[in-house]
């Protein structure tokens, strides 16, 4: 095989056959094709895209390029929830204990930080002692038994991903559909998933920020996963501001420890519960949003949800006291309070400018081997479309010096825009399933 034809082919805005694809990524694992040409390959399929025989063919490779969860003839249904990724968004942490709590077991392969959002894995880590580096018998052997596990990317998963991921992630080329859909869905498929559930973010803060493209996003993905047998649905969430209030490892595990207590903030408690409801849903242990929607309220008031959590941390090496004495997580040694200047109406928060902070904080990677601090990070109050007054507080930073916590002040002086009026995105938009589009809010 010649790579340059191929490269010629795609630019030229031919298809590849399903064979060259295989052929192709099978040679990049064995390390017979160099980064040069496959960078090339990627950035002509940014520009070109792919057609559906050949997105089926790359997702196909990756899938089969290393090793899958298998749960042999295990019954139960799995299902998992996959984020394309925001700025305090801690879904995760909430909605696998309360989902499996409802006899659908969670297996849960996240990843770390990505650009400016933040990732599941360097949240769990802010755990002491909390390990997310499973084998991946470790984790067939802890889903049979307690029904959840939250574990990173093992190197047997989808190795063509990680490779050609790094790869994308330098050469400007993570920003395409069908690459972004190929690489999220081998890895899920790995999981040995029965239903899949995917929080497609839309916004400012998002990957693909506009709406219309994450409409197609979420189908191409659907198309993926329904393909393989695997029920897939989408729900389109905003990505405009953060959500929540904490944005910052060690304050995301105590907002979700609160909201696993029934004290999270309205916003993503909102998002948890559609997201939750759905994979009941794709689960086939509901047929009813509102019937699924009790009995997940269930796993909350009874203190199960959080009982799981605590369960789950100490199976992989945390302290399961974490659960009621936050005292054991990382603290921040500066905090300070961030006020409102002037009167009026909080009409942006800046998704990526918080992450961008974040990461100057020390919370979040420039490079794949910095490590991070998770005390640090901000607790943002201020919502798109509050009303404040000068003097008002609208977040709090958690530094580690004075100087740090200066920068952040900066940075959230250009985050949180006060103006006269605000257009927030509505925070469930709509939900793509193989049947279609449903509109939830406009
Ligand atoms: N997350 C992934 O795993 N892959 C992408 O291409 C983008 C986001």
């Amino acid at each position: 095989m010649l790579i340059p034809r191929l490269i010629e082919r795609k630019r030229d805005g031919l298809a590849l056959t399903g064979d060259e694809w295989r052929t192709l990524i099978k040679a990049y694992v064995a390390e017979q094709v160099p980064d040069y040409q496959m960078s090339a390959l990627a950035m002509a399929v940014v520009w070109r895209g792919l057609e559906p025989g050949e997105l089926a063919a790359l997702t196909d490779a990756m899938l089969h390029s290393g090793a899958t969860l298998d749960f042999g003839g295990w019954t139960t249904p799995r299902v998992d929830k996959h984020s394309i990724g925001g700025v305090g968004d801690k879904t995760s942490l909430l909605l696998a204990p309360m989902v499996a709590c409802c006899g659908v077991a969670v297996p849960m392969i996240s990843g770390r930080g990505l650009g400016h959002t933040g990732g599941t894995l360097d949240k769990l880590e802010a755990i002491p002692g909390f390990n997310t580096r499973l084998s991946l018998d470790e984790a067939i052997a802890q889903v049979k038994q307690l029904g959840l596990v939250m574990l990173g990317q093992t190197p047997e998963i989808c190795p063509a991903d990680k490779k050609l991921y790094s790869l994308r992630d330098v050469t400007g080329t993570v920003e395409s559909i069908p690459l972004i859909s190929a690489s999220i869905m081998s890895k899920k498929l790995a999981e040995g998933l029965t239903g899949l559930v995917l929080d497609i973010k839309t916004g400012s803060g998002a990957f693909i920020t506009d709406p219309a493209q994450s409409q197609v996003l979420a189908k191409t993905m659907i198309g993926i996963g329904e393909a393989s047998g695997c029920k897939t649905v989408a729900l389109l969430t905003a990505m405009d501001r953060p959500l929540g209030v904490a944005c910052g490892n060690a304050l995301e595990v105590i907002e979700s420890l609160e909201g696993l207590q029934g004290r999270g903030p309205a916003d993503l408690i909102e998002v948890t519960y559609a997201l939750a409801v759905e994979m009941l849903i794709v689960a086939g242990v509901e047929t009813d949003r509102g019937a699924a929607r009790r009995r997940l309220e269930e796993t909350i008031t009874s203190g199960k949800a959080l009982q799981m959590f605590a369960r789950m941390t100490e199976a992989q090496g945390g302290d399961p006291r974490v659960v009621s004495d936050y005292s054991l997580l990382a603290t921040a040694p500066v905090k300070r309070e961030f006020r409102s200047v002037q009167d009026g109406v909080v009409s942006e928060v800046r998704p990526r400018k918080i992450g961008h902070a974040i990461i100057a904080l020390g919370g979040g990677r420039s490079k794949t081997e910095d490590t991070i601090d998770p005390s640090v990070g901000f607790l943002i109050s201020a919502k798109p479309g509050d009303r404040v007054r000068r003097g008002d507080v609208l977040a709090v930073i958690h530094a580690r010096t004075e100087a740090d916590a200066e920068r952040a002040n900066t940075a959230l002086d250009e985050a949180i825009v006060i103006g006269r009026s605000a257009a927030p995105l509505p925070l469930v938009s709509h939900r793509v399933t193989a049947q279609g589009v449903t509109t939830l809010s406009s």
